[in-house]
């Protein structure tokens, strides 16, 4: 099955912030980056880049180009903490993200049960909802080509790569596009009349690993929409559990159950969090001597309802052999998948109503 990837990158997103807090900054050229002649330039507004202007263009040439520019300084924390707010509302939707600047992520949507487009209209939404922001969205089927998307139609950009459209949609791009491409490479390549993407793709494989080193077959399957790169290393979770130590230790039972209760209730919250549906307990009990136990037990249910654990972890308490004071407790709820109308939710608030 196809990915479906989502690359999300704010527009103009200093110079936004900017323009958010102080409206008498809207609809003007601003420049973020330092007040000073010999700093460069970090953001523009889509008002500057009409002149000229353009991120990292050192100020001194930027106030030549824009001399009635607005150029502040750039308050960090502030950019910071709207980061924040995007990117906890980007990580409701799934775990499968790769923040890859302070204004641009990656989010892997292959297995949720809504379509991409249907995500990525909504993350618009919603950004824009929360932030009053802008965001651009690009959805392919790999990263490479998600973020060639997102860039296609800035500002407030929605638009999808389908594999159909690949390599043609790419032709007529300039070389610069290629997101790994640097200058330097770029340059080997104008110097042998490779400007566009049409152009590159007549050369084989072996030309561009000679020309290029080893970034040549990188670049040569990317222009043909192969980028096998995963948003998030980390696997599929299978379960959820704490265990804690006891600061002292114990063998009253009464208080061992009321921490495996505790306990419970703690992971269950956890499972909650993470919309998914659990259907094995397992309890774990180490002694005073270090020697341990694990018990489990399933339902014949997934569940994210705490109390259908509860008869379970009676159960497995009575099991227990007590053979000495207990000095650390561990509950895990295993057997993991997600909760599909949880999911749902979360999705609701953009109704029917056409994206963008
Ligand atoms: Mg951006």
């Amino acid at each position: 099955m196809d990915r479906k990837i989502i690359h999300v990158d704010m527009d103009a997103f200093f110079a936004s912030v900017e323009q958010l807090d102080f409206p008498e900054l809207r609809g003007k050229p601003v420049i973020v980056g330092g007040t000073s002649s010999r700093g460069v330039a970090a953001t523009c507004s889509y008002e500057a880049r009409k002149f000229g202007v353009h991120s990292a263009m050192p100020i001194f040439q930027a106030k030549k180009l824009c001399p009635n520019g607005i150029y502040v300084h750039g308050r960090h924390e502030r950019y910071e903490e709207i980061s924040r707010e995007i990117f906890s509302l980007l990580s409701e939707i799934t775990d499968d993200i790769v923040k890859v600047s302070i204004d641009e992520a990656y989010l892997d949507v292959t297995n949720l049960y809504l379509s991409a487009e249907y995500i990525g209209k909504y993350i618009k939404k919603k950004v824009k909802k929360e932030t009053g922001l802008t965001v651009s969205v690009g959805i392919s089927y790999n990263m490479f080509l998600a973020k060639l998307a997102s860039d296609w139609d800035k500002p407030d950009g929605f638009f999808v790569i389908k594999k159909e459209d690949v390599p043609d949609i790419l032709k007529p791009l300039s070389i610069m596009k290629i997101h790994g491409l640097g200058k330097k490479s770029a340059e080997k390549l104008n110097n042998i009349g490779i400007y566009t993407i049409e152009e590159l793709l007549e050369y084989d494989k072996d030309v561009l690993t000679n020309l290029l080193g080893s970034m040549g077959e990188e670049i040569y399957n990317k222009i043909r929409g192969i980028d096998l790169r995963k948003v998030a290393s980390h696997t599929e979770r299978k379960s959820i559990g704490t265990e804690i130590t006891f600061a002292e230790d114990t063998d009253v039972f009464d208080e061992i159950s009321a921490r495996a209760y505790k306990y419970l209730h703690e992971v269950n919250e956890m499972l909650l969090k993470k919309k998914m549906l659990a259907k094995t307990i397992v309890l774990k009990i180490k002694f005073e001597d270090f020697t341990q136990v694990t018990r489990s037990k399933s339902l014949e249910v997934y569940t994210d309802d705490e109390k259908n654990f509860k008869p379970l972890l009676k159960e497995l308490l009575g099991k227990v052999e007590y053979k000495g004071k207990v000095r650390l407790l561990g509950i895990t709820l295993a057997n993991l998948i997600s909760n599909r109308e949880k999911q749902l939710e979360i999705f609701d608030i953009i109704g029917e109503e056409d994206g963008k």
